[in-house]
């Protein structure tokens, strides 16, 4: 529903935009601020620039290369004082709508004025130091969250394990902070309800659930099955409805690697999909073993593929993610031919998601290390480009049901 206002001088158009979960606010059509049911900015939208505040309060500024010579965004995280600064301004509009004698234009209903400037109310109780507390009270519920799939950036993250069980791979440096363990039964209950807690009002905005981290469906079968039976006790979960109005979560979703992924049965994955586990996310990288052995993964792209496959005869959606412009140059041409190949054996189908996730290298990884001692050349962004253009165009799906293609820039992942 908009409520339009005037202010009460009669210089700025305000446009709010309520929705059951959140709340737009636009400025003279030139700026845009969102918030969530308790008042915490998501989203702003500044002189071309879109902001997105993270849960523990950084704050991710994204624009687009003005010449377009890039098909992914610039992102910067603003640094601490600067996020201060954006933050104070944030609030500083905030309290000069709602202290103002707003004019309704046009007005809908009394009830969604009051709505809005209860809204308005809401929002301006916060303020940057506040927000600042939200780190601490994130950091208390979750360990880092370091990435989730992009079609899952409004999942409800559900830490069942933690880390990596193999944190190994070269080009990664997600998990390196922390040991991976499975959580306790007990343990695992009290994070629901932490995490319940933490989101409060807002988790109405949240779509779906997250079983974290990297591959927390490596865990023993029977630990898996008591961990999704609790996760259904404590939230409706509804794949395919909706239709009642009250919030419900789309399904359950989770990373596999391919190198444990095999070693589930078909009925493994029926038993997991029978308690909502909706799609699966495997990080396959390339099709080419000799590369996938140059980035110490354990897995082949053979693995990969019984992996998947197991997993769409159990009724799971699937997305594989694949790098571009990873091995450089030397193995640009084998990891285009051979991640085709790979990709175009999935029977991948509507439903399924192919990401391409451009390589960022840490040039103190392990990856880069071993690249320049093998004196391999790294893309440059053209060719990166390139790559990416030729593995999209080797492609083949039926014309009437095709998987998501879509990019992958880590860089913009935020939670
Ligand atoms: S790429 Fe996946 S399997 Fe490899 S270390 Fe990272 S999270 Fe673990």
């Amino acid at each position: 529903m908009l409520v339009e206002f005037q202010t009460g001088e009669g210089n700025r158009h305000v446009v709010l935009s309520l929705k059951p979960d959140a709340v737009s606010v636009s400025l003279d059509e030139v700026e845009v601020y969102s918030f969530d049911r308790e008042g915490r900015l998501l989203t702003a939208w500044v002189n071309d620039h879109t902001y997105v505040r993270t849960l523990d309060n950084r704050i991710i500024k994204k624009w687009r290369d003005p010449d377009r010579r890039r098909p992914w965004k610039l992102i910067e995280a603003l640094s601490a004082p600067d996020r201060q600064r954006f933050l104070n301004q944030v609030w500083a509009r905030m309290n000069d709508l709602s202290r103002d004698r707003l004019q309704s234009v046009s007005p809908p209903a009394d009830a969604s004025v009051k709505q809005a400037r209860a809204w308005l109310s809401k929002i301006a109780a916060w303020d940057s130091e506040r927000l600042e507390q939200e780190r601490e009270r994130f950091n208390s519920v979750y360990t880092p969250v370091s990435i989730l799939p992009p079609d899952q950036y409004f999942a409800l993250v559900l830490q069942a394990t933690e880390g990596c069980h193999w944190n190994r791979c070269t080009f990664c440096h997600f998990y390196r902070h922390c040991r991976f363990r499975i959580k306790s039964d007990e343990e695992f209950g009290q994070h629901i309800k932490a995490v319940t807690a933490f989101f409060g009002d807002a988790i109405g905005l949240r779509r779906s659930t997250f079983l974290g981290d990297a591959n927390a469906l490596v865990m023993p079968q029977e630990k898996l099955l008591t961990i999704l039976d609790r996760v259904n006790q404590a939230f409706a979960i509804t794949p395919k409805s909706g239709s009642d109005g009250r919030h419900s979560f789309q399904g359950i979703y989770s990373f596999i690697d391919a190198f444990s992924g095999d070693r589930k049965s078909e009925a493994d994955f029926r038993s997991l999909q029978a308690r909502h586990l909706q799609r699966v996310y495997v990080g396959v990288e390339t099709g080419c073993d000799e590369l996938l052995k140059f980035l110490n993964k354990p897995a082949t792209a053979q693995q990969a593929l019984e992996t998947v496959a197991t997993m769409k005869r159990a009724g799971l959606q699937v997305g594989v993610i694949v790098l571009i412009g990873v091995g450089g140059d030397y193995y640009n041409q084998s990891h285009v031919e051979q991640t085709i190949k790979l990709l175009n054996a999935m029977s991948l189908r509507q439903g399924d998601i192919i990401y391409f996730s451009p390589l960022y290298e840490e040039p103190t990884s392990a990856y880069a290390q071993r690249a320049a001692e093998a004196r391999i050349r790294s893309l440059t962004d053209r060719e990166r480009h390139e790559q990416l253009t030729a593995i999209r165009s080797g492609l083949r799906f039926p014309s009437d049901s095709q998987p998501k293609v879509s990019l992958y820039d880590i860089r913009e992942f935020v939670y």
